[in-house]
Parts: structure tokens; C-alpha cells; sequence
């Protein structure tokens, strides 16, 4: 695995290094994943040959998940599959089902945490054209930085009346003095100084490195202080300590700027999430990145996406140091897969954001203009147009068309 195979992306001194005929590992996805990877595959091989004829083309290589993984070796998360993406480093994927049965963890959840992807991001801005129901959806430009690893997602919780969860409710009762009903459930949340740290350092960077005018840490502290009030704390000693020439609090930006953000500065503050969901509602131009724990994201990640005309088009990836996996952020939808019906938009633009994350930027750029038009010109799949005026409906594979054509 060196850069002497002329294939694999890796990073040197923390930069990404990316060959001009990379490898990049994809994941088809159960259900309409098939669909919209043929259509996704389409328009990014058609992008990259836009953008660069000849000089550079991806080199796609097929690694199994979900269900036809477990059809063809009896996994669902096969070891070759993880141990291709760690040596590749990119990868893409369509939607994967969720194995229904006790004992069978999510393999979304899996690949985040055996490859230790702790960051997901979803960028969520407007597309002139999509049905929203804001009044102003082109005020709604935010990159949400989701905590992947902890939190309830780690899926430590015990049944109501198991052994452990009865040690648990003793054991409080011992060491705290406060009482659990016995007939309880019980779940832990963890959440860590480490985990925290750098989960803020990558969006504290990306917001420096966007130019980006602020980020948001949201969390739950005022309930939750030793867990989500504690990712608050961490998060501004991070920014504090790593980015202090560079960032500001809110005090000091009322105290010594009068409100306005100095140029070469990056806004830090923090919001309590319910409150966060009426801000990114009623004064969405306020907030650019947003940094927080597992859950809070969940909910915060799909509610953007819907203020923006769904999840059909919300691109997603999940993201560590030096490896990154980018993703369809909507499921399976079994009932239309095979139909070449569904909207690819969500893989065609986390295509867009991968081709940025190697620095392919034009070839990026390329695909996002050709979706615009195609919207502005109404030629979208059954899930937008039947929500717009005029529109005519084209296929999956015939959006896909669209956007090359409109490049
Ligand atoms: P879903 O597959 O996202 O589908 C729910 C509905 O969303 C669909 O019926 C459809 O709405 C709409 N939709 C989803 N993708 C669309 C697309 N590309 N274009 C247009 N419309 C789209 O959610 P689900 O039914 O709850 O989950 C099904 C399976 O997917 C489960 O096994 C779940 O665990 C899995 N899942 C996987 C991921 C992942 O791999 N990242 C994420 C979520 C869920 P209409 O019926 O209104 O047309």
C-alpha cells in the first residue's frame, strides 16, 4: 500500500495526496441502491472527463455490503469490504438495509465505527427551484458536523429487568443514592474529552479552511451537563487552545467588536438544541457550521435537509483522519427498488462532495451546475416533480442524463 502503485490516495504530513487514476472502492446498496449508483457512476465518470478529458479518471472498484454481501458470503459487513476502504481511503455508497433481529447491529453504524469514521457531515444548502416550505430557503447554507461514535449510538443500553441493567440501577442506588424504577431499560451516554476534541477540531478547521464565518457547538447542556454540557466545555477549550489566534467568543465579539466578526476570524458559540431547531428556522442566515453530539445531529441533519426540499438530495459522508466514506443519506426504499424511478440526487451529490475532498473541484463544480439547471428546467424524478409546477418527469437514469447534458 504505497503511493509507488500509483492508485491509492494517502496523506502526507496531514495532506491528502491523490493519484490522477485513483481506486476508489464503492458500495452499490440494497434496494434502489443499484439505481442510483448506475446513475450516480454516470454523471461523476462524465464530470471528472468534463473537467479534466483524458488526464485523470476514477477507477471503480466494487466491495460488498447489506444484503448482497450476506447473499454471496453469509456477512453483512464483510472484512475484505473494511479492510478495502482502509487501504483506499475514499469510498462511496449507496444505502444499506438495516438487518431486522436482536444481535445484528446496523450496518451503517458498523462501518462508522470499525473504520472509525467519528465525523458526519452534511452540507445542506438550496437549490434554486426545490419545493421548500420556507418562506426564504436561500438563507439555509449550513455544514453540520455530526459526532459518529458515541453517544446513544453506541448502543449500550440493557431490557428492563436483564442482570446488567439491575447492576446498574444498584449500583446507582449504592454510589449516588438516587433511585431507578426497577421495571427500567437502562442506557448509557458517553461522551468524551477525546471524542469531542477532535470532532470540533475538524469542524473548527473546515469553517477556516472554507472561510466560513462561524461555528455553532449544539448540545444539551443545560440538562445534561456532565455529558452534552461537557462537549460545550471541550468544544471552546479546543477552539481556544488550538485556533486562539483565530477564533473568538461571542463576549469578545460583543466587548471589542461591536458585533461584527473580524475577517480573519472564526465566530465560536453555542446553542441549546431546542433552541437551535426554532434558530435554524426563523434565522438561518445566522449559522454556517454547526458542531455536535451523535443524536442531536440525527434529528438536526434531517430536519435541514427538509427545510432545503428533502432527503432525496441531502449528500452525506462520514469522515476520520485520512479516510472518508461518502454516502447516500436516505434508505433503501424497497418498495420502488429495480423501478429506475427514485431521485439519485443525494449520491450524485455526495459524488460531488468526494470529488472536492480529493481537490477535483471543477469536476465537483461540473455536477452541481448540471443538477441546477436540470431542476431550473424542471426535468426532475417523481419525488420532486410532483411537488413543482410544470415539471416533467424523467427516470432515474434520465435525471442522471439531464445533469451531464446541462454540465
Ligand atoms: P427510506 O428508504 O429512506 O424511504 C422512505 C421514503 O423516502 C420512500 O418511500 C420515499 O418516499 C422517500 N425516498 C427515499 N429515498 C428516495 C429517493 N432517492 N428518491 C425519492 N424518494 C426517496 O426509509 P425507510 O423506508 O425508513 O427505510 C428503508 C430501509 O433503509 C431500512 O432497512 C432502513 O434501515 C434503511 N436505511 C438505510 C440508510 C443508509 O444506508 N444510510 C438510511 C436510512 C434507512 P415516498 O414513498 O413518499 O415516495
Amino acid at each position: 500500500m504505497t503511493e509507488a502503485s500509483g492508485v491509492i490516495v494517502y496523506t502526507e504530513d496531514g495532506n491528502l495526496v491523490v493519484p490522477d487514476f485513483p481506486v476508489i472502492p464503492f458500495i452499490e446498496g440494497d434496494g434502489i441502491g443499484p439505481d442510483i449508483w448506475r446513475a450516480a457512476r454516470r454523471v461523476l465518470d462524465a464530470a471528472v472527463s468534463s473537467a479534466f478529458g483524458d488526464q485523470r479518471k476514477i477507477q471503480w472498484m466494487e466491495v460488498l455490503a447489506g444484503e448482497k454481501a450476506f447473499n454471496q458470503t453469509q456477512s453483512w459487513l464483510p472484512n475484505d469490504t473494511l479492510e478495502a476502504i482502509r487501504t483506499y481511503r475514499v469510498a462511496i455508497k449507496g444505502p444499506l438495509t438495516t438487518p431486522v433481529g436482536e444481535g445484528i447491529r446496523s450496518i451503517n453504524v458498523g462501518l462508522r465505527q470499525e473504520l472509525d469514521l467519528y465525523a458526519c457531515v452534511r452540507p445542506v444548502k438550496y437549490i434554486e427551484g426545490i419545493p421548500s416550505p420556507m418562506i426564504k430557503p436561500s438563507d439555509v447554507d449550513m455544514v453540520l458536523f455530526r459526532e459518529n461514535t458515541e453517544d446513544v449510538y453506541m448502543g449500550l443500553e440493557w431490557k428492563a429487568g436483564s442482570a446488567v441493567a439491575q447492576k446498574i440501577i444498584d449500583l446507582v442506588k449504592a454510589e449516588d443514592g438516587r433511585s431507578i424504577r426497577p421495571d427500567s431499560g437502562v442506557g448509557i451516554k458517553p461522551i468524551s474529552r477525546f471524542g469531542t476534541r477532535r470532532l470540533v477540531r475538524m469542524a473548527i478547521e473546515y469553517a477556516l479552511v472554507h472561510g466560513k464565518r462561524s461555528v455553532t457547538l449544539v448540545h444539551k447542556g443545560n440538562i445534561m451537563k456532565f455529558t452534552e454540557g461537557a462537549f460545550r466545555g471541550w468544544g471552546y477549550d479546543v477552539a481556544q487552545e488550538e485556533f486562539g489566534g483565530r477564533t473568538i467568543t461571542e463576549d469578545v465579539l460583543w466587548d471589542k467588536h461591536g458585533g461584527k466578526i473580524p475577517p480573519d476570524k472564526v465566530l465560536i458559540k453555542d446553542r441549546i438544541a431546542d433552541a437551535m431547531f426554532q434558530q435554524i428556522l426563523l434565522r438561518p442566515s445566522e449559522y454556517d457550521v454547526l458542531a455536535m453530539p451523535n443524536l442531536n445531529g440525527d434529528y438536526m441533519s434531517d430536519a435541514l435537509s427538509a427545510m432545503v426540499g428533502g432527503l432525496g438530495l441531502a449528500p452525506g459522508a462520514n469522515i476520520g483522519d485520512g479516510i472518508a466514506l461518502f454516502e447516500a443519506t436516505h434508505g433503501t426504499a424497497p418498495k420502488y427498488a429495480g423501478q429506475d424511478k427514485v431521485n439519485p440526487g443525494s449520491l450524485i451529490l455526495s459524488g460531488a462532495m468526494m470529488l472536492d475532498y480529493l481537490g477535483w473541484k471543477t469536476a465537483a463544480a461540473h455536477i452541481r451546475k448540471g443538477l441546477a439547471k436540470a431542476v431550473a428546467n424542471k426535468r426532475v424524478t417523481y419525488d420532486l416533480a410532483r411537488q413543482m409546477e410544470g415539471a416533467t418527469e424523467v427516470k432515474c437514469s434520465g435525471f442522471a442524463e439531464e445533469i451531464v447534458r446541462q454540465m
